[in-house]
């Protein structure tokens, strides 16, 4: 058999092996968890996102409660200081009061806000922290899964690796056509995308070929086309009892 026909048939094995341990490797028990977590962790970082636009929210409203507070202190002390300044008649100091009483009214307002700002920050705070700690255990937990998926899946994954190598060698053998066409095949019918000729049937669909079909197939390109499933056909070999 040629080496370009062997290597293609070659190749279908391997892939449809590596086909059975991803399905393998996907089916492990950690796989669930970690697909659990990987959620977990997304959805998490979601709410993230609004603790802190809301955190960072309400450090601004504090900030510019204080800011206010200050200004209204400073304004205080000016009403003052221009009372002491000058002489008042009734009608001025009456004003001055009532513009003092006033200020102290704000200031209480925003004393009293302020507070229900500080336990409002001190909440989400707390929230933000909370979510970066269970951020913390999903990462262990991950860790923690990744290890035992690698430590149990060890074996299966060896042979992954062995497999692609020779895949790799094995695709060095066949013309970029062949493989293209294999490529094209193997995603169309998932994997099997190479058949052989045994006489004169197909290996995989098994509709016997017309004589006159048969003929010419054996004299066509010994990498072709089942002419009724499509999938590639290797006629090579088909005369030879193995
Ligand atoms: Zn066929």
């Amino acid at each position: 058999m040629s080496t370009e026909s062997q290597s293609l048939l070659r190749l279908q094995e391997i892939d449809l092996e590596l086909m059975r341990l991803k399905g393998q490797l996907d089916a492990m028990p950690q796989q669930k968890k970690l697909a659990a977590i990987k959620a977990a962790k997304k959805n998490l970082a979601g709410k993230m996102k609004v603790i802190i636009g809301k955190r960072k929210d309400a450090e601004i409203d504090l900030e510019d409660n204080e800011a206010a507070h200050q200004k209204t202190e400073r304004r205080v002390s000016e009403v003052q200081s221009e009372a002491q300044g000058r002489a008042q008649d009734f009608r001025g100091v009456r004003d001055l009061e009532a513009h003092l009483t006033a200020l102290a009214k704000q200031l209480e307002k925003l004393e009293f806000k302020h507070s229900e700002l500080e336990s409002n920050l001190e909440k989400l705070l707390k929230a933000e922290q909370n979510a970066i700690d269970l951020g913390k255990r999903l990462d262990e937990e991950q860790a923690a899964q990744q290890e035992a998926y690698e430590r149990s899946s060890a074996d299966l994954m060896a042979r992954v690796r062995m497999l692609a190598a020779e895949r790799k060698a094995t695709l060095a053998n066949i013309s970029a056509d062949v493989a293209q066409r294999y490529a094209l095949a193997s995603k169309r019918f998932g994997g099997l995308a190479v058949e052989r000729l045994r006489g004169n049937m197909p290996t995989t669909c098994r509709v016997k070929l017309q004589q006159g079909i048969f003929g010419e197939l054996m004299r066509g390109p010994i990498i072709t086309e089942c002419p009724y499933c499509h999938r590639m056909l290797v006629t090579e070999g088909a005369l030879v009892d193995e």
